[in-house]
């Protein structure tokens, strides 16, 4: 039996009846996660701030048959409060149901140093990639309460885990979702049977990867259909009792 997800192969039907929230599902993991979660059975609420290429992935996951999905266009950099409040809402009425979020939406912000990092794009980020976790996850909390077998997957990265000169506010949000997750498992242990775990994708070909690391031949790294397994794994019951993990998508890569 896997312990950590990397050889998970999982069987048809693993998400069969579930409603799971991806953030980010436009593009890059996201939008692979939603669609392999899909294609097992979920319903999926696609969550981004691009309504045409949310659209997009919309159809794909209706051309292939899998369950109809749902669409919440919704920017973090300018969310409230009140658009939180109204998706939990949303999903609550047209769903009646929610049993996981994949929080993988993110933005890299400036690869600089923190001696001229500018403040502004520090704010955006933070609140993209950190507040906006947070703010869902605790916005999703009653509805999440009620599944019988809730999963909270958080998206990390490596500079999350020790931070490398002129990732800026990135590595900062990032060390602040592996945290983030953790205080979530260790709350919620004893009261609710949600599983809060975080995973560092590793390098893994999307837009992002693209801009951070210009010059990488896109070919080296793996695609993020190929880093799946450890997505499904944690996402389904299979990974039953594992909250407060921080695992890795890909196994470490040979020096
Ligand atoms: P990506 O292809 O750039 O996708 C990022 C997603 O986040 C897109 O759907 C994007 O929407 C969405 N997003 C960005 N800003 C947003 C905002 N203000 N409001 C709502 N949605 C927003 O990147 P990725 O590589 O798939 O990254 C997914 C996650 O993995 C991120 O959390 C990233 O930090 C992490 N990660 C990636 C790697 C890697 O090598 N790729 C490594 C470590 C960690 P648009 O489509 O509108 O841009």
């Amino acid at each position: 039996m896997t312990q950590n997800g990397l050889d998970y192969a999982a069987p048809e039907g693993l998400l069969t009846g579930r409603v799971i929230l991806v953030t980010g599902a436009s593009d890059g993991i996201g939008r692979a996660a939603a669609q392999t979660y899909a294609s097992l059975g979920a319903t999926v609420v696609l969550l981004g701030r691009d309504l045409q290429k949310l659209e997009q992935v919309y159809d794909a996951i209706e051309k292939a048959g899998h369950p109809q999905p749902a669409i919440i266009p919704m920017n973090f950099s300018s969310a409230t409060q009140a658009d939180f409040d109204q998706l939990a809402v949303s999903i609550e009425q047209e769903l009646g149901r929610l049993d996981g979020i994949l929080h993988s939406a993110g933005l890299l912000g400036d690869i600089t140093p923190l001696e001229m990092y500018d403040p502004d794009t520090w704010d955006d980020i933070m609140k993209v990639n950190l507040r906006a976790p947070f703010v869902l996850t605790q916005t999703l909390l009653p509805l999440l309460k009620r599944s019988p077998d809730a999963s909270v997957i958080f998206v990390s990265s490596s500079v999350g885990r020790k931070a490398r000169a002129f990732w800026g506010a990135y590595a900062v949000s990032k060390s602040g979702v592996e945290a983030l997750s953790a205080l979530f498992a260790d709350e919620m242990t004893n009261i609710s049977q949600i599983r809060f775990n975080c995973v560092n994708p590793g390098g893994t070909r999307t837009a992002m990867r693209a801009r951070a690391y210009p010059a990488e031949n896109p070919a080296t790294v793996k695609s993020p259909e190929e880093i799946m397994p450890v997505f499904t794994w944690l996402m389904g019951p299979d990974s039953r009792g594992v909250t407060g993990q921080s695992l890795d998508a890909q196994p470490p890569r040979q020096a």
